[in-house]
């Protein structure tokens, strides 16, 4: 069986490029496909303005901001590195790519590629250039090589301090008990810290791997924050912190969600909160049930700085439950907040008392919100404190079946 010829072949080699260019039937197919194509024809090599594209699809008339049907491929694309590609493919018949950076606010890359198309004597050689936006991708790539940087580089620090302390105990401290002591000490909680990074590693891959899959447990919202502050109660006793709550009767807050991840949004939470809060101050927990989303969004007012760190898609009439945990610490300032579920992001001078985190524990609670199609909002005043919110979904009533319905069409196997 012959192949089959390409489509950009099939295209535009049986016709001629007026036809193209003149609209149906090939014009009006090109225009609906998003990636940008135009075709290009070449005349003298030598004459740069010989080169010119004689259609151009809706997506490359947009981005290059084309407004003639036709004219010298210098006044869309200036780039050398693409015009050099277009006469490989114009001139070798080789099939070439380049990358065409579009410098903006925020710069955008395209992948493009120039597809040579059958020429024969009678015709001028001409060329497809199709542009791909692959800046998602990109940024994708970079987004992995930075984490993987990050996370090197917060284990490397306790690892390169335990190994030195294993050399000073091997040394000079090896006859000193109580030096022997002290560096042991120092070894665990840098051991310690090592391993809540990993575990919060693992435990954001595991939670990525799944987001696409929507939990379907039932999971009272007062019980968990009631389950997480039992749990809490010791690290706040030893820092001398209070907790005030507002609970709604128990199964008046019912959430889809999994549990064991709730316990885990609303343990971060509380427990950055107990950090950040000076020592002899009291942290709230509220629990608020059956809001709309605008309910779940509107800001309390109360602090200066409000930013949405996660919008969920609206399904209309959907109600939520929402947890809000307030404290008294430092509070952030308004320009990171947009960054603070970032890995590893923190913000610059602020000091914890003993145990810093991972800086993953805002990460996680984002992408839990995310998998139960929830959303989160930071209020925060510098020096008075912030306000965490995050949202979920309200258990679905389950559809009890209508019995006075007529009964529908049947269907037969
Ligand atoms: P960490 O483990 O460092 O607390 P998180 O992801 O939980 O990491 O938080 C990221 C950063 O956000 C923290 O390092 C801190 O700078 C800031 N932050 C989080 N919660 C609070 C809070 N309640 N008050 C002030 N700053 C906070």
């Amino acid at each position: 069986m012959a192949a089959a010829p390409r489509a950009t072949e099939s295209i535009v080699a049986s016709e001629p490029s007026s036809q193209v260019n003149a609209g149906p039937p090939y014009a009006a197919m090109l225009d609906l496909i998003a990636d940008p194509i135009l075709l290009v024809q070449g005349g003298d090599r030598a004459d740069l303005s010989g080169r010119r594209f004689v259609f151009a699809n809706a997506a490359a008339r947009t981005l290059l901001r084309i407004q003639r049907q036709e004219a010298p491929l210098t006044t869309a694309i200036r780039a050398p590195e693409v015009l050099d590609a277009v006469d490989e493919a114009l001139y070798a018949a080789t099939e070439s790519e380049a990358v065409y950076v579009v410098r903006g606010v925020q710069d955008r890359f395209w992948r493009a590629r120039a597809v040579p198309l059958a020429s024969t004597p009678t015709r001028v050689a001409s060329t497809l250039l199709i542009l791909r936006d692959e800046t998602e991708v990109r940024r994708g790539e970079r987004a992995r090589a930075d984490f993987l940087a990050n996370a090197s580089h917060e284990l490397r620090t306790p690892l390169a301090s335990l190994s030195g302390f294993i050399e000073t105990l091997r040394g000079h401290a090896k006859e000193d008990p109580e030096a022997r002591e002290r560096f042991l000490g120092i070894m665990h909680t840098q051991a310690d810290r090592m391993r809540r990074l990993i575990d919060d590693l693992m435990s954001l891959s595991r939670i990525e791997q799944g987001e696409h899959i929507a939990p379907s447990g039932a999971v009272d919202m007062t019980v968990a924050v009631i389950d997480v502050l039992d749990a809490l109660a010791p690290l706040a006793k030893e820092r001398c912190v209070t907790f005030q709550t507002t609970l709604p009767p128990a199964g008046e807050a019912r959430v889809t969600a999994d549990r064991d991840q709730i316990l885990q949004v609303i343990q971060n939470l509380v427990e950055n909160a107990i950090k950040y809060t000076p020592t002899g101050s009291t942290v709230t927990i509220e629990v608020l049930g059956d809001l709309t989303s605008a309910q779940a969004t509107t800001p309390t007012g109360e602090l200066a700085a409000h930013f949405s760190i996660l919008t969920p898609d609206h399904a209309a009439g959907r109600r939520y439950v929402a947890v809000r945990v307030r404290d008294h610490g430092p509070g952030i300032a308004r320009n990171h907040l947009p960054r603070l579920t970032e890995r590893f992001y923190r913000v610059e001078g602020q000091k914890v008392r003993e145990r810093p985190g991972t800086g993953l524990g805002l990460a996680i609670v984002k992408h839990i919100v995310n998998r139960h199609r929830g959303g989160m909002i930071v209020e925060s005043t510098e020096g008075a404190g912030a306000r965490f919110t995050a949202y979920v979904p309200v258990v679905e009533p389950i559809a009890i079946a209508d019995e006075t319905a007529a009964p529908g069409p049947q269907t037969t196997p």
